[in-house]
């Protein structure tokens, strides 16, 4: 093979690892949450606005978690401590704890990423419109603190078709009570 084809599939798979995947790179301001560049989202309001100076966020957050949250980072695919983790129970925001999705709602999308086909209330998400990387999608925030989460596409399962494509260390999982001895990975791990 030669030089020119092989360039050409290393840029084509760029291209749609680009647009398929949570990346992002730039961060809109967190109050941009009642301007008209929402798209959807409950009410499309903040519920339950949680404000935490970024002191406070960064004394809570490990690095990583800081980068991803407010700096509208992305962890790479097949990184992350709970793409391919199955355990029964809630995830909730890593910054300011409020529920987001449940086990239930996820599902193995291949694409290295924690996937959701629904949040556990669509009132605990918030969603912005992305045009960076020259493309139209949809960011995915915390409807209370505004970290930022990941994106979500239309190429998921029934019964939404949704695919919420959540970063690991936007997550922290809490366990079902009833679901004894669950190898539970670290949330602070990365
Ligand atoms: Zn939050």
């Amino acid at each position: 093979m030669n030089v020119v084809k092989i360039s050409f599939i290393v840029l084509l798979a760029a291209i749609i690892a680009a647009t398929n995947s949570c990346s992002s790179k730039n961060c809109p301001p967190k109050d941009k949450s009642a301007s008209k560049e929402n798209v959807q989202a409950g009410d499309g309001k903040m519920k339950d606005k949680v404000v935490m100076t970024d002191d406070q966020l960064r004394k809570k957050l490990t690095p990583e978690q800081y980068r991803i949250t407010q700096k509208c980072g992305t962890e790479l695919p097949f990184t992350g401590k709970y793409y391919n983790f199955k355990g029964k129970g809630k995830y909730v925001c890593v910054a300011c704890g409020k529920e987001l999705f449940h086990s239930d709602t996820k599902y193995d999308s291949g694409s290295g990423w924690p996937s959701f086909y629904e949040p556990a209330d669509s009132n605990d998400i918030q969603l912005l419109k992305d045009t960076s990387l020259g493309i139209t999608r949809t960011e995915v925030r915390c409807a209370h603190c505004a970290a930022h989460l990941g994106h979500v596409f239309n190429d998921g399962p029934p019964p939404t078709g949704l695919r919420f494509c959540i970063n690991s260390a936007a997550l922290k999982f809490i366990p079902d009570p009833n679901v004894p001895d669950q190898n539970i990975p670290d949330p602070n791990d990365k």
